[in-house]
């Protein structure tokens, strides 16, 4: 399809999904990432992959010798050697998204900023430097209040609920007493969360794919629901959102938008993934084209293909870790087997952790009534596992 090759920050369930799309492609893909089995390079064990810290620039640099363009499963890589890479004129590289786009990213308080400075609906939210910053805030926002990392966020894991004074402590202690920056947001009491993919090629050409509705569980992603159950003025609210908050950033690939439904309407831009995202994995099955390969073929800046559901109804089910026991999280993957419609997909991590995302699974189905039907099974056994 293509003789370039396209080397991935990053080696995780995200990256070997893109790989399963380029192998079918016959497109080489080269992955950096620190173990030598990642799940990415479990798949394509006959490529030279690298090992080595994506936070590293000596191995980025490596990785940028053997590849015509690089791209990040993940947002949290060195940027400053991106930033290099893409100056130098000798042997320019592609790199996507830009290096901006990445940086701008890469802390959610800078993300939040320039999505309000672009008139991008977004909560309120403020700079946290120290203890009594937090105070002045609570007075503002009121309780619950969220407190989040700027950086290195991921899963949640950055985010805490502030419910009173009397847990400004334990919140600042649980976030590490500012060794990463923090910023609050108003607590949102949002009745759905929306998601909607985006991909944009080099030359403009921007597809994006259904609105979807995201259910978190303690601010991790537990399922997707496509079609999202909304309104069509909802629906195309969020599309339209969701292209404008693409279109005030550069550079190629896939993007994923997070958005919060309120009573009333009115739609909340939470955040965005510059890369391939967890809401978006259902379109394997589900849609006209992936995301992974609209990913590939956008950073490739040949023709993205359809973004159009193939099924009525599809829903995604995150196999999270529910200890050091993988064999547990095989239960729920055990029922769907004999459920029409479904599709495993594990991602052969080495070690299994409460809230891990270890796999997920794909339901498709004729309407959303049989849809739920579907599902409803896999959830009792993952609810069982939980109490
Ligand atoms: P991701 O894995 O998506 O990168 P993250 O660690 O960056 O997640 P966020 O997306 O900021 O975290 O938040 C995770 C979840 O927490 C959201 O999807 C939502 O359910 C909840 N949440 C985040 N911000 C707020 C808020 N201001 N008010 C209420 N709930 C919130
Ligand atoms: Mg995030
Ligand atoms: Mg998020």
């Amino acid at each position: 399809m293509d003789f370039r090759t396209i080397g991935v920050l990053g080696g995780g369930q995200l990256g070997r999904m893109l790989v399963e799309a380029a192998s079918r492609l016959n497109i080489n893909v080269i992955i950096l990432d620190k173990p030598s089995d990642s799940p990415a390079k479990q798949i394509q064990a006959t490529r030279s992959h690298i090992q080595g810290d994506f936070k590293d620039p000596n191995k980025i640099k490596e990785l940028a010798q053997k590849v015509d363009i690089l791209t990040i499963e993940i947002e949290h890589v060195n940027v400053d050697i991106l930033e290099t890479l893409s100056k130098e004129k000798k042997e320019k590289i592609v790199i996507c998204p830009s290096p901006t786009t990445i940086r701008l990213i890469q802390d959610k308080y800078i993300q939040k900023l320039h999505l309000f400075k672009n008139n991008i609906p977004v909560v309120d939210f403020m700079e946290i430097n120290t203890k009594d910053d937090l105070n002045l805030v609570s007075e503002k926002f009121g309780y619950p209040m969220m407190l989040k990392s700027k950086t290195l966020a991921y899963d949640g894991r950055g985010n805490y609920v502030v419910r009173s004074s009397e847990e400004i402590e334990k919140a600042l202690e649980f976030l590490g007493n500012f060794k990463t920056p923090l910023y609050a947001e108003r607590w949102t009491s949002f009745i759905k969360e929306l998601a909607v993919m985006v991909v944009r090629r080099a030359n403009g050409e921007v597809k994006s794919y259904p609105v979807v509705e995201t259910i978190h569980k303690e601010n991790i992603c537990h399922m997707v629901i496509v079609p999202a159950q909304v309104n069509g003025l909802i629906l195309e609210n969020a599309k339209i959102i969701a292209e404008k908050t693409i279109s005030t950033l550069s550079g190629a690939g896939v993007f994923g938008v997070e958005m919060f439904l309120m009573s009333d309407g009115h739609i909340y831009v939470n955040e965005i993934a510059p890369r391939p995202h967890n809401s978006g994995h259902y379109t394997i099955e589900a849609c006209e084209t992936s995301q992974y390969e609209n990913h590939l073929r956008s950073i490739l800046n040949i023709s993205l293909g359809s973004t159009l559901l193939k099924v009525p109804a599809t829903a995604m089910i995150n196999i999270l870790g529910k200890s050091e026991d993988f064999q547990e999280c095989l239960k729920p993957c055990a029922e769907a087997l004999s459920i029409p419609g479904t599709t495993i997909h594990l991602y052969g991590k080495k070690e299994c952790r409460k809230g891990r995302k270890m796999g997920h699974i794909t339901v498709v189905a004729d309407s959303i009534s049989q849809l739920f039907k579907r599902i409803d099974p896999i959830l009792r056994i993952i609810d069982e596992n939980e109490s």
